[in-house]
């Protein structure tokens, strides 16, 4: 492919992206990256993946993007903000996730991919693609770095200089080639350690990773079984994740409201009370979360959740 048909296709593909609503993007180019792997192995030897054991299949295919696509060369990542500067829970609330307060972001990426994947076809033919977000063996993170959007911060989050970190991650793989943004973010951190200092449970590792074990976000949405004892109180009123390290850092303090309309949710959740999460029953459950992240997790994890904010572990601490 010329030079001038690489900068015109990398153009309107980014063109695509802005269309889409996407905030930030970039394009690195595929290669294996057996570091990848290599660093999540070490983390999963440590016993930090908790029972997430799926993180331990494909992680051969982790250390190479170049498996998932045959004849792969593009990797495209995109990020979409999802802050909300609605307010925290109060003394009548519960603490949700940002990232929960709006429509299942799953699905609201993998549709805007795809669109800009049919564009990829219409452009160059012959090519091949798949979209990801949050699933598959794809290092996310470490891919979004190498696209320029992002360093990562010591709370192992991508962070942005411009938008902080309160987005959503996305990828299309493609065998498309385009012009790659080689310059990977320099580290922002400095001597700050506000992250670190405030997280409840004291689950930030002094290597960038998170202990999944000691995080409020893994045991009240992936942890099945009772929540431990030792961090009963330290949950305060989080009853579905934590975003504890993401509102105390300094880049964060330029964070704005999401302004993607199909982020929207159907049920506003930080209107929900107490005693609205209290007298839920599972139909309503399903109701109320039926376009939300929220339903992976189910009602019954979410009764635990509630209970643990309420009154601590049934385990004794
Ligand atoms: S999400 Fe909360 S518990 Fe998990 S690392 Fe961040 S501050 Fe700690
Ligand atoms: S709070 Fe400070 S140390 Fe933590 S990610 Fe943000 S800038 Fe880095």
């Amino acid at each position: 492919m010329t030079d001038a048909r690489k900068i015109a296709l990398t153009w309107k593909i980014r063109e695509s992206l802005r269309t889409e609503g996407f905030d930030i993007c970039g394009i690195a180019q595929a290669s294996p990256h057996h570091e990848d792997s290599n660093h999540i192995s070490e983390w999963i030897a440590a016993g930090r993946n908790g029972s997430m054991t799926f993180i331990e299949r494909n992680l051969d295919k982790r250390g190479d993007i170049t498996s998932l696509v045959e004849g792969a060369r593009s990797v495209i990542v995109a990020g979409l903000r999802y802050f909300s500067n609605e307010p925290s829970a109060g003394s009548d609330n519960y603490f949700v996730s940002r990232y929960a307060r709006v429509r299942d972001y799953h699905a609201v990426m993998e549709e805007k991919l795809d669109r800009v994947q049919k564009i990829i076809k219409k452009l160059v033919p012959d090519s091949s693609s798949r979209v990801f977000c949050d699933a598959g063996p794809v290092t996310e993170k470490a891919w979004a770095i190498r696209a320029g959007l992002g360093w990562r911060g010591k709370n192992s989050l991508v962070i942005n200089k411009d938008i902080g970190s309160f987005f959503f991650l996305g990828e299309i793989v493609t065998t498309a080639e385009f012009l790659y943004d080689y310059t990977s973010a320099r580290d922002r951190c400095g001597d700050c350690t506000l992250c670190i200092d405030s997280c409840p449970t004291g689950a930030i590792c002094n290597d960038r990773t998170i202990d999944a074990r000691r995080c409020i976000s893994y045991l009240t949405i992936e942890h099945d079984g009772n929540l431990p004892g030792e961090f009963s109180g330290r949950t305060e009123n989080m009853i579905f994740g934590c975003d504890r390290c993401q509102e105390v850092c300094p880049w964060n303090k330029k964070a704005v409201h999401y302004t993607d309309k199909e982020l929207v949710p159907e049920v506003s959740l930080t209107s929900l009370t107490r005693r609205d999460w209290q007298n839920m029953t599972p139909d309503d459950f399903k109701k109320i979360f039926r376009s939300s992240p929220i339903k992976r997790t189910g009602y019954k994890m979410i009764r635990r959740n509630i209970d643990f904010a309420n009154y601590g572990s049934p385990e004794k601490g």
